[in-house]
């Protein structure tokens, strides 16, 4: 999934904590890929096999790494528990639109429920075409919801 998407549900989430900063929302939900990047920019991962960053137990470590560091900067456990959740986040929205992750590395990478390959999306053919448009589609209505909510549960809080 594109940083749309993951973004949109974060910002849907974003009023459980709202001591954890915006930028907190926009970046968690996308750390996963960020350190895809990393990984894949020195040879360690690739589009087919990524199993650091795109396996439930890599999930899980990043983001207890992300809860450790919201609790050392904001000392509030609610943030870090927002950032835990919002970094895990990524790979549970990944499981339901891939079908090529893994449990940890070594295992096989073959999780997930693949809406995008059942679809015809791929990230190899991504482009003009109508599963691209589709994908394309379904991240910015993500997004749109994500935002709508927010704003709704922000209008809630307010006394
Ligand atoms: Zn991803």
């Amino acid at each position: 999934m594109a940083p749309t998407g993951h973004i949109g549900i974060a910002l849907g989430l974003r009023n459980l904590a709202p001591k954890l900063p915006l930028a907190a929302w926009i970046v968690l939900p996308c750390l996963t890929d960020i350190f895809y990047g990393i990984l894949s920019a020195a040879g360690i991962e690739s589009q087919e096999y990524s199993p650091y960053t795109h396996s439930i137990a890599g999930a899980f470590v990043l983001s207890l790494l992300a809860a450790a560091a919201a609790f050392a900067c904001l000392r509030d456990r609610r943030a870090a528990l927002a950032a835990f959740a919002v970094t895990l986040s990524h790979i549970a929205a990944d499981f339901t639109v891939w079908s090529n992750l893994s449990l940890a590395p070594g295992f096989p990478s073959n999780l997930g429920l693949g809406f995008y390959d059942r679809i015809g999306f791929s990230m190899a053919t991504a482009g003009m075409n109508a599963p691209s448009l589709m994908a394309t589609a379904f991240e910015l209505l993500l997004l749109a919801a994500g935002i709508a909510v927010m704003r709704r549960s922000a209008r809630a809080a307010r006394p």
